[in-house]
């Protein structure tokens, strides 16, 4: 996972070239380097003369307040895959609070050792997850006997979800997979009720903040230090996946954290940011928005037009995972969200259609 990728001849495509850029300024505080010596490597990095759209950003603790740190995972133009999730640890006096439990067994066990080398040894008494998506929740049960925290519709689809098989996945995320249980979350909330913990002298509030990508969102909220783990909600540099969203709800979320007092953004995919990139994400989910209500009112077809918008990404294009079944999942979404036939659960059979239509499409068209 995450090997620059060296293309064919040795030679680099322009997307490739592009992301072979040191992910530098993104300091607030300090950085401890984490996630070596468990098979989640950084990937190397070389500096290229080419001016990046957009950064890289490392697998690395990076404390953003006293006793609070944001945990990336490496990305950008060279990473293949975005299930590359964040999360957090932040540290009271005797134990500390995660958030997001990531995508297989070597990525939480990374991130545990980093959270160990971070913490000093002590041991995470709660778990937040922000949704039930198995790349924030496969490895749930590598954190228990802590607590498990998450909305209610969280815990439901965590349980109808089952144990990840991985499949499709990378064969070194699957080192460690016959230790998998499933642990969904046992402290549930509603859509209307907060709750607030206190590690040490840190307020952290929890909300829900969707439905937008899920129907589960729940957003982390620190006051003091006016830092926000916006889940899923946010992908900064990484095209936002809306199998399970209501894009038109999903802008609105992003327009209630726009009035949230907030200075910096802890994203589900991507590096830390803040309203900015955040914005960023909202002009992707309203570009799909218009160009998608564009050709459902014209009777187009969701795989013929998610092969039309994909060609008119325009600056998007260079995130990662911008094309294929990105956009499909979130052209059946909005057409399902056009004909008032929504739910929360993935309509596979149209998004298996539509992805069939896409690729015909775009076979005819190369
Ligand atoms: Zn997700």
């Amino acid at each position: 996972m995450g090997k620059p990728q060296i293309s064919r001849a040795g030679l680099l495509s322009r997307r490739e070239a592009i992301g072979r850029v040191a992910g530098a300024g993104l300091g607030i505080v300090s950085v401890l380097r984490a996630g070596e010596g468990a098979g989640v490597a950084s990937p190397a990095r070389q500096t290229r003369t080419t001016n990046p759209p957009y950064p890289s950003w490392n697998t690395e603790m990076r404390q953003l307040a006293p006793n609070v740190y944001a945990y990336t995972q490496a990305g950008g133009p060279h990473v293949p895959s975005s299930a590359i999730s964040n999360g957090a640890c932040i540290v009271g006096a005797d134990h500390y609070l995660a958030i997001d439990a990531f995508a297989a067994p070597p990525h939480t066990k990374a991130f545990l050792a980093a959270a160990n080398k971070t913490t000093g040894g002590k041991s995470c008494d709660r778990l937040i997850n922000t949704h039930h998506h198995a790349d924030h929740t496969t490895g749930n049960c590598f954190f228990l006997p802590a607590e498990i925290v998450g909305h209610e519709y969280c815990r439901q689809a965590v349980i109808k979800g089952g144990i990840s098989d991985l499949r499709g996945r990378p064969e070194s995320w699957k080192v460690g997979a016959q230790e998998l249980k499933l642990a969904p979350p046992v402290t549930t909330f509603d859509d209307n009720s907060k709750i607030t913990y206190h590690y040490g002298n840190t307020e952290v509030h929890l909300m829900f903040g969707g439905p937008a990508h899920t129907w589960g969102d729940t957003l982390i909220y620190l006051p003091q230090y006016k830092i926000l783990w916006a889940g899923d909600i946010a992908f900064f540099y990484v095209a936002p996946a809306a199998q399970s969203g209501h894009i038109s709800k999903w802008i609105e979320a992003i327009d209630r954290i726009t009035k949230m007092d907030v200075d910096v953004i802890v994203p589900g995919h991507g590096p830390i940011g803040s309203k900015k990139e955040l914005a960023e994400t909202r002009e992707y989910l309203v570009f799909l928005k218009q160009e998608a209500r564009r050709r459902y009112d014209a009777g187009v077809s969701p795989g013929r037009a998610a092969a039309e918008i994909d060609a008119r990404l325009g600056k998007f294009e260079s995130w990662t995972d911008p094309a294929a079944i990105r956009t499909v999942n979130s052209v059946v979404r909005l057409y399902a969200e056009f004909k008032d036939t929504l739910t929360p659960e993935t309509d596979g059979e149209t998004t298996r259609a539509a992805t069939a239509e896409y690729n015909a499409v775009k076979t005819r068209s190369r």
